[in-house]
């Protein structure tokens, strides 16, 4: 075997792929990983060197060995023309959104989008000047009917954050593009893997390396992706910010990379399980997960999607906080708390109509999130049950 790339990469397999990308260990003395490259400064040979900017790299900001493996690795998996990386999921999508509007545009965001991306429409893009209207999930093809003259662009993210109504994201994709407007979409719960988000119309994906990438909860990173049409104004945009990202952590995305489709299927499959069992839990009102055949978000799913993650909702059935409290106060094994995507499981309570404004979210019981972890699926199971039994006792 040589200690050179393989050549023509887009003839193998995702799993493949995800092993091989952005490496090329005979530019690292046959060593298999790109190090850390840390650095600011960056010498040029000659006074003519310089004065062009010739060469490579030129500042610690615009890129390094480092990023560029994370990033080569990551436009090849989600098929995009170029990739940045940012220090966050959120800066991600703030980036990805800098990129298509300005002052006097107009914006149609989601009322699903998760809500720190509403959080920054509704300050900082409000206050330069964007308009930005919030649509139903589900609108598809009528899209159309919200669109202006000035709409620039239409954000998506499917599933929902919290709720996870299923979008359909080829149609609103198609009539965007017929008024000349951007898709962006928040992708971070299905990744390229399970969503190759350029092929279905997408010309500005954000993924939170945060979550699935790392795998470990141990770092914060972001990834903006666009296709050809899209990748100057956001490479433009990226620069002037000056948003990159730290090269630990993309070292750290980069050694997740490599086991991120072991992962997720795991992930996929406990998840799976987990939501399957929950649906027979008579405290129990519905599970929002758009793998299952029940969800009426499915057919969708099962035609735009390869896969699940491990992350949905449950409604339960009408119950005062101070039993949920008692129910997840208890836990041993679910840890509470934001973010997700790593080997360990979480939930939160959420609330969708604290904060909706296009859609009415009325789901008849509280909600409760799971992210379901690489632990035992017997073991959750039996944490849930004790769990369950306090919430029934403090009915
Ligand atoms: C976590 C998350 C983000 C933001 O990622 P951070 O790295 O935490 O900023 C964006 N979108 C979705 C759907 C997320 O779950």
């Amino acid at each position: 075997m040589s200690n050179t790339p393989p050549r023509d990469p887009a003839r193998f397999g995702p799993a493949t792929r995800l092993v091989h990308a952005g490496r090329d260990p005979s530019a690292q003395h046959g060593f298999v990983n790109t190090p850390i490259y840390r650095g600011s400064t960056v010498l040029f040979p000659t006074y003519d060197d310089l004065q062009h900017r010739r060469g490579r790299y030129d500042y610690g900001t615009s890129g390094s060995p480092t990023m560029d493996s994370l990033t080569q690795a990551w436009s090849e998996l989600a098929g995009a023309r170029g990739t940045v990386l940012t220090p966050s999921g959120l800066a991600a999508l703030t980036v990805a959104l800098m990129s298509v509007v300005s002052a006097g545009d107009h914006l149609l965001v989601t009322d699903s989008a998760y809500r720190p991306t509403r959080i920054f429409c509704d300050g900082v893009l409000k206050r330069f000047g964007v308009e930005v209207t919030y649509y139903d999930p589900l609108v598809g093809a009528g899209i159309g009917e919200l669109m202006r003259e000035n709409t620039k662009a239409v954000l998506v993210e499917a599933p929902g954050s919290q709720s996870f109504e299923m979008q359909d994201v080829p149609a609103i994709a198609e009539v965007a593009h017929a008024r000349g407007a951007a898709v962006i979409m928040d992708n971070t719960w299905a990744t390229p893997l399970f969503f190759p988000p350029h092929e279905r119309g997408v010309d500005i994906a954000v993924e939170a390396g945060t979550k699935y990438l790392s795998g470990g909860s141990d770092l914060l990173l972001g990834l903006t992706s666009a296709n050809e049409r899209y990748w100057p104004a956001l490479h433009r945009t990226f620069e002037h910010f000056a948003m990159c990202a730290g090269p630990e952590d993309a070292f750290l995305a980069l050694r997740g990379l490599r086991t991120m489709n072991l992962r997720l299927r795991e992930h996929e499959r406990q998840g799976l399980a987990m939501a399957r069992w929950l649906q027979n839990r008579p405290e129990v009102l519905r599970v929002l997960h758009p793998a299952l055949p029940e969800d009426p978000g499915h057919a969708i799913w099962k035609r735009d999607f390869s896969g699940s993650s491990g992350l949905f909702g449950v409604v339960l059935k009408p119950a005062p906080a101070k039993a949920v409290a008692a129910m997840l106060d208890g836990l041993e094994l679910f840890g509470m708390g934001f973010s997700w995507g790593g080997f360990e499981s979480l939930v939160i309570p959420f609330d969708c109509r604290t904060y909706r404004t296009a859609t009415r979210w009325e789901p008849g019981g509280p909600g409760l999130r799971f992210h379901i972890g690489l632990e035992e699926v017997s073991d959750l199971q039996a944490d849930l049950d004790a769990g369950f039994a306090r919430l029934r006792a403090a009915l």
